[in-house]
C-alpha cells in the first residue's frame, strides 16, 4: 500500500479582497438628473413621477438634439442627425434615460450606443442580414403569436415600447415607421387578441407564453389584468411571464404608477391561488441603468413575491468585456434580478456596429460563470437565424473562424434543419472581409461551414 504524504502546511488564507470588487454595490442616488440644463429646476418629486417622465418622454429627433445642445462635442449633432436618417428604429429617449448619459463623450456612452444612432458610426449590414431575422413571421399561426417550440409561445401584445432601441429585433413591426421601414402592424387591439387567445386555447401542448412586444410597461392597467387573467384561466397554461424593458428605462413607473403595479399584483396573486407562475421579464444591458430609483422599483416586485429575471443583448462597446458583464450580472443579483439570457446580437438592420463575434461570447461566459451564485449566472445564447430558436453559444456544430460562420441544429424545435449565424465582418482578418465582398466566395464559405457541420460535427 502506498502511503499518502501528509499534509502539514495550513491552507494558505485568501488575501483580503480590493475594495472595487463592491462597485455593484454603488448604486447612483441623489438629484443627478439636475446637470442637464433641461431638467435643473425640477425637483425628485416630480423626477420620480412617471407621468412627469412619459410626458417628458422625447419623440422627436430635432426635440432631442435641442436638449443637450451645448451639452456634446462640435459635431455630435449632425452625426445623430444623420444616424436617425438611416436607423430602422424611431425615437424614443426619457428623461431618466437621457440624464444617466455622459453627454461629454456621447460617442462610447453605453446608453447613448443603444438608443440614438450616430452615422458615422454606422457598417454595412452583413450580407446575410434579413428584416426578420428570427423568421417570428413565418412561424406565426396568428398575427403576433409565435409559436415555434413545442410548448411555449411568443404573444406580441402591442407594438409600442417606453424606449426604442437601435438593435431591436422586432424592428420589422416595433414603433413607427421611419425613413427605412414600413412596419408590420402589430397594435393593441382586442379583435387581434381573441384570434390567439383561441389559438392559445386549442393547442393543449402550450404550457408557458410569454408576453411582449412591444412592451408590457406600455399596457393599460385594465389590458394586463384581461389578459393575464385570460391567459391563467386557460387550463393547459402553467406560466406566463410579462416582458418589459421598462425597468431600465424608466423605474419610476414601478414606484408611482400604482394602478399598473397593482394589475401585475392582481394577476400574480391569481396564478398563485391557481399554482401558475407568474414573473416579469427585464432588460438591462450596462450596470449603468441600474440605479438606487432601480432598487426601489425591484424591491417592490420582491415585496410582492413577484420573479425578475433579465435578458440582455451582448452589445459592442456596451457589455463586451468580462469585466463590464461580471459588474451587471453582480449589479442585478444585488437587486434581486436574475440574470437568465444573454442573447447574441441577433443579425439586425442599421445595427452592425452593436454586433460581437461568437467568439467574444464564449470567453465572457467563460469568466462570468464561477464568479457568482450559478442561478444568477446567464446562460449565454444564439436565437438561430431563420427559426431555430435559442442555442447554447457553446453548442455550434462548427465554428469557422475565419469566416465567422457558427452552425447550430435545434433537435427538439426543428429536427435536421441547420441554423448558420455569421459573425460582423469587420472583426475578420483582411483576406475574410475581402471573400465576404463577393458572392460566389460567400456560397463557398457557406457551404464549407455546412459541410464541416454534417460530416464533422464538433
Ligand atoms: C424566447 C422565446 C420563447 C421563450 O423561450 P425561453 O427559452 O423559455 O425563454 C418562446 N417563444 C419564442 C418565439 C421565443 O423567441
Ligand atoms: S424594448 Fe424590446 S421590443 Fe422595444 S425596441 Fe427595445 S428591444 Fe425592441
Amino acid at each position: 500500500m502506498t502511503e499518502l504524504p501528509v499534509l502539514n502546511t495550513p491552507p494558505a488564507l485568501r488575501p483580503p479582497v480590493d475594495s472595487s470588487i463592491f462597485d455593484y454595490k454603488d448604486l447612483l442616488e441623489g438629484e443627478f438628473w439636475r446637470r442637464i440644463p433641461a431638467y435643473a429646476d425640477v425637483d425628485a418629486a416630480t423626477f420620480l413621477d412617471h407621468r412627469w417622465q412619459a410626458k417628458k418622454t422625447i419623440f422627436r429627433a430635432d426635440k432631442l438634439l435641442a436638449a443637450i445642445e451645448g451639452l456634446v462635442p462640435g459635431g455630435f449633432i449632425e452625426d445623430v442627425e444623420r444616424g436617425f436618417h438611416r436607423a430602422p428604429m424611431a425615437v424614443r429617449v426619457s428623461p431618466y434615460l437621457l440624464s444617466l448619459i455622459d453627454w461629454s463623450n456621447p460617442a462610447d456612452d453605453p446608453l447613448r450606443l443603444q438608443f440614438i444612432p450616430m452615422a458615422s458610426r454606422f457598417l454595412p449590414d452583413h450580407p446575410k442580414l434579413g428584416l426578420d431575422s428570427l423568421g417570428e413571421q413565418a412561424d406565426a399561426p396568428v398575427p403576433g403569436l409565435t409559436h415555434r417550440y413545442p410548448d411555449k409561445a411568443l404573444f406580441l401584445v402591442l407594438d409600442t415600447c417606453p424606449v426604442y432601441c437601435r438593435f431591436c429585433t422586432r424592428s420589422y413591426a416595433v414603433g413607427q415607421d421611419t425613413d427605412q421601414v414600413e412596419k408590420v402592424s402589430l397594435k393593441a387591439n382586442k379583435s387581434r387578441w381573441e384570434q390567439v387567445f383561441a389559438y392559445i386555447a386549442s393547442r393543449p401542448e402550450l404550457e408557458d407564453i410569454v408576453i411582449s412586444g412591444g412592451d408590457s410597461y406600455n399596457l393599460r392597467a385594465d389590458w394586463i389584468e384581461e389578459i393575464g387573467t385570460r391567459l391563467l384561466n386557460t387550463p393547459n397554461i402553467r406560466r406566463i411571464r410579462f416582458a418589459s424593458k421598462g425597468l431600465a428605462v424608466m423605474p419610476q413607473k414601478v414606484l408611482s404608477d400604482d394602478a399598473w403595479f397593482k394589475a401585475i399584483c392582481v394577476v400574480s396573486d391569481l396564478g398563485r391561488s391557481l399554482g401558475k407562475e407568474v414573473a416579469f421579464h427585464t432588460h438591462f444591458n450596462h450596470s449603468k441603468e441600474i440605479t438606487g430609483i432601480s432598487a426601489r422599483a425591484l424591491r417592490r416586485f420582491f415585496n410582492a413575491g413577484i420573479k425578475v429575471r433579465n435578458q440582455s443583448v451582448l452589445l459592442r462597446g456596451v457589455n463586451d468585456t468580462k469585466e463590464k458583464m461580471a459588474l451587471l450580472v453582480k449589479r442585478m443579483g444585488h437587486i434581486n434580478v436574475t440574470p437568465y439570457y444573454v442573447y447574441i446580437h441577433d443579425l439586425v438592420q442599421g445595427a452592425e456596429d452593436l454586433r460581437t463575434t461568437v467568439q467574444t461570447a464564449v470567453e465572457i461566459e467563460k469568466y462570468v460563470r464561477g464568479s457568482t451564485a450559478g442561478f444568477n449566472t446567464p446562460t449565454f445564447v444564439v436565437d438561430a437565424p431563420g427559426g431555430g430558436g435559442k442555442r447554447g453559444v457553446h453548442s455550434y456544430e462548427t465554428y469557422q473562424r475565419g469566416s465567422g460562420i457558427s452552425v447550430y441544429t435545434a433537435p427538439s424545435v426543428k429536427p435536421g434543419k441547420y441554423f448558420l449565424y455569421f459573425d460582423p465582418v469587420d472583426q475578420l482578418s483582411e483576406e475574410y472581409q475581402e471573400r465576404w465582398r463577393n458572392p460566389a466566395e460567400q456560397t463557398k464559405m457557406i457551404e464549407a461551414a455546412l459541410h464541416e457541420a454534417r460530416h464533422n460535427p464538433k
